[in-house]
């Protein structure tokens, strides 16, 4: 019975931990007060949390802060610089490397090209040792721990992506087990739509949304309270792999007329050289077909790019319309290159889209916004979760002190 109870403690004590860490994270800089105000947790429960988060280096004073009602209280903040965690995104032609506070404050980003068809084996060795060339150049600090974002449904328990276009080699891979061979930190897999989403929560605070993800792969991630919904094994949120055709054509992932087959990035390019191909008017060059090419192209009202691009969106729009009856979100957040193209002419067609398409009242209260974070948000998003790992678990710190 002693024991059991005891056992209780310790979970509240770990639970009430979080919250406060996550209350200094959300609030950048707070005082002692400003935090018993938002737990609802005593003075003296704050005091005793934020003694051991200050003993291990995970918090520090800022000095002086004017409070309420004229009063003067010490500031607190996440001490980035002790701490850090590493975000990794890969693409299909590119991955970036970033350095994090766990304030989710970015300190440093490198970009790495991958070739086409540059073998798996090469490309998960080249991102192992950027990572740990990150480790190494930052020695003056403590880096906890790693999180990569990667396009396509990605099964952490037998960590296997399950199917990816166009990166050949990589589905079926054991991705986790290669990359952490001989890595000092740990490391966590996610899928890019879910890292995007995850970023809007930690950087704009939005608990409850649905982030559409537009680029070379079409993908979505939900958060629900602050906490992303996966699915019972993490593959949920494949809206890429949901049908608007159910004649259309086969997709590796064994549906019909996916609608990444219709309007992902890489399709839009296609239909627009396939166009081109049959020398119809247009400004665009068949080999500089590129995001900012047919932005401008459709800026000038170029037909060939203002038609293909309405098109794709249109298409989207009738598969963000059946996310709007399933889900019923408050707020859906469009991001990646395919919304950087012209994103008022998007947001017009899928705003319209979901007046014919839906009742009244499920479209009521719903805002459709581009994402506006200047970051990649799946980069963030990787950032994020590392340092979320952290700070919903921080024993490997505050244990390392006790010891
Ligand atoms: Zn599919």
């Amino acid at each position: 019975m002693e024991r059991k109870k005891s056992f209780n403690q310790e979970k509240i004590q770990i639970v009430n931990r979080c919250l406060v860490i996550d209350f200094i994270r959300q609030q950048k800089i707070c005082s002692r007060s400003t935090l018993a105000c938002l737990s609802g947790l005593k003075q003296t429960t704050i005091t005793n949390i934020i003694n051991e988060l200050m003993d291990c280096g995970l918090v520090v004073e800022t000095g002086l802060m004017s409070g309420s009602r004229g009063r003067r209280s010490i500031g607190l903040k996440l001490n980035d610089d002790k701490y850090k965690v590493v975000g990794v995104r890969m693409t299909r032609s590119v991955f970036y490397v970033g350095l994090f506070g766990l304030s989710g404050q970015i300190y440093r980003k490198k970009k790495y090209a991958v070739s086409h068809g540059e073998n798996v084996e090469v490309t998960i060795a080249r991102i192992r040792s950027a990572i740990q060339m990150t480790l190494d150049e930052n020695r003056d600090c403590t880096i906890l721990s790693a999180a990569m974002a990667i396009p396509g449904p990605y099964r952490e328990d037998i960590d296997r992506l399950l199917f990816v276009t166009e990166l050949p080699g990589w589905q079926n891979y054991p991705i986790k087990e290669a990359l952490t061979k001989d890595l000092e930190i740990p490391l966590y897999l996610v899928n890019d739509a879910d890292a995007s989403a995850f970023s809007q929560y930690w950087y704009r605070n939005k608990r409850y949304l649905l982030y559409v993800l537009a680029g070379q792969g079409i993908g979505s991630g939900l958060v629900v309270d602050g906490r992303l919904a996966r699915g019972s094994t993490g593959l949920g949120g494949e809206f890429g792999h949901t049908t608007i055709n159910f004649n259309g054509p086969k997709c590796p992932c064994g549906n019909h007329g996916c609608i990444e087959k219709y309007c992902s990035l890489l399709v839009l390019y296609e239909n627009i050289r396939n166009r081109l191909r049959t020398k119809e008017p247009s400004c665009l060059s068949i080999d500089d077909i590129t995001t900012e090419t047919i932005s401008e192209a459709v800026k000038n009202g170029d037909p060939v790019a203002c038609e293909e691009y309405r098109k794709v969106c249109s298409l989207l729009s009738i598969g963000i319309v059946n996310l709007v009856n399933q889900f019923n979100p408050e707020i859906i957040v469009l991001g990646d290159e395919l919304t950087q193209i012209e994103p008022d002419l998007l947001l017009s067609i899928v705003n319209d889209k979901i007046q014919q398409c839906t009742q009244l009242l499920v479209q009521r209260d719903l805002t459709v916004e581009i994402n506006p974070l200047s970051e990649s948000p799946a980069l963030l998003g990787a950032g994020a979760i590392a340092a979320q790992h952290i700070i919903d678990d921080p024993s490997c710190i505050i244990n390392q002190v006790m010891r």
